[in-house]
Order: C-alpha cells, then sequence, then structure tokens
C-alpha cells in the first residue's frame, strides 16, 4: 500500500476532488444499507397482515428516492475520482516525453523503442488504475464493508453476522490469487503476441530479402510456431478465467447457505423476524462485492507499484548532455576550432576520433571526405553534442560549445543527415519544421534553393500534399532535398550537410550547391561527400582516415600534393565521364 503514500503529492494536489469523491462514497455506502432494512420491514407487515396502502406507497417513495439518490451520487463520484486519475497519466506522460526529448543517443541505443513504449503506456495505465479504480476500490471496500457488518451485527444478528462471514476471508484470498495468476499468465500472453507482432512486422519489411535467400518455407513455419504459442497461452488465461466464477460462487453459496439453516433456526427460536432474515440475506449480497473487490484491491495496488516504481526508475535517469549553471543564453557565432585528442563512443573500446584539430573561420565552408566509417558524422555530432567525454574542446566563437545553452547551440546549427525523418504531415509544414511561422514564399525559395520547387509542383496538392507513411512516398533524392530546404528555411549561422546530397545526381547537387554558396555568403558551411566535386569550392577540405586527418587543404593544395585525394578526385571524374559518354 506504500504507493499510496508515493502518490501522496498526486493526491495533494487534486485534495478537492479525492476529498469530495470519497464523502460521496461514504454517503453512497449508507444509502445502500436502506434498501435492504426496508424489504425487511415490508416482509414483516406482510406476515403480520399489518400491510396498508399507505405504507406500500410510503415504502416505495423511500426506495425510488434512495435509488435516484445512489444513481446521481454515483455518477458524481467517478467524474471525480476517476476524472483526477486521469489527470496523474497526464501529468506522468508529460514528464516521460520531456525526459525522453531531453536524453542523448546514448540512452536510446541502451534502450529498445519498444519498452519505452510500454512504459509510456501500460505503465502509466496502472498507476492511473491505482490512483482511480485503486483508491475507490479501497474506500468502498472498507466502508460498503465495514457499515454493511455493522448494520447486520448491531441491528440484526451479531451470532449469525459471525457465522456467515466465515467463507468471506477466503473469497478476498482466493481473488487476490486468481488476480496473480491471470496477470501473470495474461502478461506471458501478451508478451507471446507482441513477439509475433515484432516477427511479422520484420518479415513484412524484410520480405525482399526473404525471397532474395528463397527462406519462404522457413518464416512460414518460423509464424506458425509462434502463432500457436500465442494461442495456448491465451487458452491458459481463459482457463484460469473459467475457474473464477465457479469458485467465488461456491463460496458465497456456502455463506447463504450458513445464513438460511442458522437464520431459519433462530427465525424458529423467536430470536429473529422472518423480515430481519429476508434483511440480513439481502446485506449478505451487499458483502459479496467488496470482498471481490478487495481481493482486486491487492493486484491492482501491486501492479500500479511495480509500474510506479519502473517510471521513477526512468525519470530519474539522468540527463547525460545537460547545461551547467553558468551557460551562456545566446546564440554561438564565429569561428570553429577543433582540438580532440581522443574521442570513444560510451560502452566502446576503440577511439573513433584521434588528433583531430582544425579551425574553421566564420564564413567559411568545410568539406570533409573519407570512406564510409572514417568518422566525418562522429565529428559533427559532436558539434551538436550528441556525445560528450571526449579528450580535448570544441570552441564556437572563442568559447567551448559546453558554455552555451544546449538549445541555442542546436539553433545556430542546421544538420542535415543523410536520412532525414519527414513527418506525416505536408510537404509545406515538412519544410517549415523548425519556422513553423514561415510565409508561403520563403517556404518555396527555400525548396527553389534545394531544386525541389518542380518536383513539389508535380504532387496531387503541391505543397499541401501529405508526405510519410499516410501520404505519397518520396524518393530518396526528393527526401534529401526537402530536408535540405528545411535547413535553408532555418537560415542557421552554420550549415551542416552530412552526405545528405548522396541519393541525388552529380548535376543536381552542383546546382543545389552553387545555390547554396551563394545564398550562403557569409555564413559558415560544413559539407561531408562521397563526391569530391561537392567539396572542391571548399576553403579547406579534410581527409579523414579511421579518425584520424591524412591529408588537408584547398583543392588546388591537395590536387599538388598528390596524395589520395588527387588519385580519387581523378577517379571519380572519369567514372563521371564514362557514364556519361563524355558530355
Ligand atoms: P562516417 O560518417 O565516416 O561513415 P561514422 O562517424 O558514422 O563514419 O562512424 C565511424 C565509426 O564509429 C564506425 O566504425 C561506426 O561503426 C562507429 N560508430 C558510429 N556510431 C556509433 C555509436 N553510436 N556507437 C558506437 N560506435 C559507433
Amino acid at each position: 500500500m506504500k504507493v499510496f503514500l508515493d502518490l501522496g503529492w498526486f493526491f495533494k494536489q487534486e485534495k478537492k476532488a479525492y476529498i469530495s469523491g470519497i464523502l460521496l462514497l461514504l454517503f453512497v455506502a449508507l444509502l445502500q444499507l436502506v434498501p435492504p432494512k426496508v424489504i425487511g420491514i415490508i416482509a414483516d407487515h406482510i406476515k403480520n397482515g399489518t400491510m396498508t396502502k399507505g405504507l406500500i406507497v410510503k415504502w416505495v417513495i423511500v426506495l425510488t428516492m434512495v435509488g435516484l439518490a445512489t444513481y446521481i451520487l454515483r455518477y458524481y463520484w467517478r467524474i471525480m475520482i476517476f476524472g483526477s486519475s486521469v489527470k496523474l497519466s497526464k501529468i506522468l506522460r508529460n514528464r516521460l516525453y520531456q525526459h525522453f526529448t531531453n536524453m542523448s543517443p546514448a540512452f536510446y541505443q541502451k534502450r529498445r523503442i519498444g519498452d519505452l513504449m510500454a512504459h509510456a503506456t501500460n505503465d502509466l495505465q496502472a498507476i492511473q488504475q491505482t490512483a482511480g479504480a485503486g483508491v475507490l476500490t479501497l474506500v468502498d471496500s472498507l466502508s460498503t464493508g465495514g457499515f454493511v457488518i455493522i448494520t447486520m451485527a448491531v441491528t440484526i444478528s451479531w451470532k449469525l453476522t459471525l457465522i456467515c462471514l466465515i467463507p468471506m476471508p477466503f473469497m478476498a484470498m482466493l481473488t487476490s490469487w486468481f488476480g496473480t495468476m491471470l496477470h501473470r499468465t495474461f502478461h506471458k500472453a501478451q508478451e507471446a503476441f507482441s513477439s509475433l507482432n515484432d516477427k511479422t512486422q520484420e518479415s513484412i519489411t524484410g520480405i525482399k530479402v526473404i525471397k532474395t535467400f528463397g527462406q519462404e518455407q522457413e518464416d512460414i513455419e518460423d509464424f506458425r510456431k509462434q502463432s500457436e504459442d500465442v494461442v495456448q497461452k491465451n487458452i491458459i488465461v481463459a482457463k484460469i478465467d473459467s475457474l473464477y466464477d465457479p469458485t467465488i460462487s461456491i463460496i458465497v453459496g456456502i455463506s447463504f447457505f450458513l445464513s438460511i439453516v442458522f437464520g431459519a433456526k433462530y427465525v424458529l427460536a423467536g430470536e429473529l423476524t422472518i423480515g430481519q432474515l429476508i434483511s440480513f440475506t439481502t446485506y449478505l449480497g451487499l458483502l459479496i462485492w467488496p470482498m471481490l473487490a478487495f481481493g482486486w484491491l491487492f493486484n491492482i495496488v501491486e501492479r500500479g507499484r511495480a509500474s510506479y516504481d519502473r517510471v521513477t526508475a526512468l525519470l530519474s535517469e539522468s540527463v547525460e548532455i545537460t547545461d551547467n549553471e553558468r551557460v551562456l543564453a545566446i546564440m554561438p557565432s564565429g569561428d570553429i576550432e577543433y582540438k580532440i585528442a581522443e574521442f570513444i563512443y560510451p560502452g566502446e573500446k576503440e577511439a573513433i576520433l584521434k588528433d583531430i584539430s582544425f579551425s574553421l573561420k566564420s564564413g567559411e565552408t568545410l568539406g570533409i571526405v573519407g570512406k564510409t566509417g572514417s568518422g566525418k558524422t562522429t565529428l559533427l555530432k559532436l558539434l551538436i553534442r550528441e556525445y560528450e567525454r571526449y579528450k580535448g574542446e570544441i570552441t564556437f566563437g572563442g568559447k567551448t560549445i559546453q558554455e552555451y545553452k544546449l538549445e541555442k547551440l542546436r539553433e545556430a546549427i542546421g544538420y542535415v543527415p543523410q536520412d532525414h525523418f519527414l513527418f506525416s504531415a505536408t510537404v509545406a509544414e515538412n519544410i517549415a519544421f523548425t519556422n513553423p511561422h514561415a510565409k508561403h514564399d520563403e517556404i518555396e525559395g527555400a525548396a527553389k534553393l534545394a531544386s525541389i520547387h518542380q518536383d513539389i509542383l508535380q504532387f496531387t496538392d503541391g505543397y499541401q500534399t501529405v508526405v510519410g507513411e499516410r501520404g505519397v512516398s518520396l524518393s530518396g533524392g526528393q527526401k534529401q532535398r526537402i530536408s535540405i530546404s528545411r535547413a535553408i528555411l532555418m537560415n542557421p549561422e552554420v550549415l551542416i550537410l552530412d552526405d545528405s546530397l548522396s541519393a541525388v545526381d552529380a548535376k543536381t547537387e552542383e546546382a543545389i550547391l552553387s545555390a547554396l554558396r551563394e545564398e550562403r555568403e557569409g555564413k559558415t558551411t560544413i559539407i561531408t561527400s562521397h563526391r569530391l566535386s561537392a567539396i572542391q569550392h571548399a576553403t579547406l577540405i579534410l581527409i579523414l582516415e579511421d579518425g584520424k586527418i591524412i591529408e588537408r587543404g584547398t583543392h588546388e593544395v591537395l590536387m599538388n600534393s598528390g596524395g589520395w585525394y588527387k588519385e580519387m578526385y581523378l577517379r571519380q571524374q572519369l567514372e563521371e565521364l564514362v557514364e556519361h559518354g563524355g558530355h
């Protein structure tokens, strides 16, 4: 029950709703005591022949009023308690979301997205249930149960009450036990189902590979096995579930049996009236629900406890990349200087970057080339502080990048990766992603610079065409050009094109780059590319190999020095010539 204490902050915050909800709940518990009493009184009147029309009308009116009041009050306490508990999951969901967006890529490398989704859905639901149904069940079962038992013992017969209560604790225990079993088996069934889902998704996305390697039969067999597993596990759930009702019925039956046997004895002995016995059995009926609920309560709370622990553990995981206290809330600008002795990815042993030092004056263009895996992207990710903890420092405008507010640093840098994520929104919205208030002609201007305007006009709804899973599917080159328009519209201090023209042809690439040179006059641009023609105009070109700079200089210097760059440049020129037949 400690989870209720842990959630104390929330109950305090929602004090009013909870207190009024609980008061109403108590009132309803008291009202419930009236009908069985009335039924007993009516039965006695009938037996004694003292029933009159007037009396019937009177009691019927009482019953109707009680029924109506219970109906209305139940509605209100439900709104108060359940309504508040929804707020709890909203608060926690927002906290989690904010936390997720603050976490570095290292966090996402450690955890599976599916697990994080499960925390954000199942766990929050379990916590919400504890704060809603949990509180409700606790108060309701204690108050209804307590009131009913007291009324039975005080106004009817404490002996009979004691006798009939004997089976009740067993019922609460069994409910709790069944609950645990059901939850466990249900959980296993859910797990089997989600791995079947994963499998299906994998097979569908990888269908080409499966076909290429002729693995269809194996894949179908694998699917059949997993599917069978889901069925088996669900059958176990159904079996346990089917046992529950009959078991509870037996226990309830025993209680009623005891009440009739002993009750009849007391009536015959003149200790009770027949009306009192009728009231008694009706009260007994009222006790079933609180007992069952008490059993459920343990499960709800147990699940809530586990979920709350998981969510708090997740929330308390520290954000690795944070601002220290005395950060500058200004946008960085000026020269960029790298002095990195060594960088190792978290959890790895090998250094990915070694002895990287160079400086780039504000407004200059840097070109970085090198084989796949040579460390180009890593080098750039350090500038946007996706990773830290390297030996050395990077300065921007004379100050280390950690001296700026992270948000400001990232606002100053427009990073376009090779595969940019496009949202399921319109083309215009995707381009205006970092600048939602951009005017249409600004969006169009950016699209023109990125040579995608003509393509967009061909789409059915032009700039209003929806892209992504639910919309038009774009080619790799179109996606890249939309991502570039996004960065152009942002007009950042530093624009980074990280192999972000790999899917467009050489001519288009040249058109985009020369448009950019004009547009970004005086602003810093960093380009990594496989095509050396893309970076030949750069002020400084770095050639990376295994995380080290092996050559550096301008195009002319590098061509004269006759190393890797020259060889590669000539080879690519030749390839280009061959491809275009000398034109
Ligand atoms: P490039 O951009 O030149 O292709 P990268 O910077 O992407 O090279 O990668 C350089 C090396 O770092 C590669 O060997 C790659 O496997 C490794 N690497 C990249 N990202 C990570 C990561 N998150 N964790 C560990 N190693 C990584």
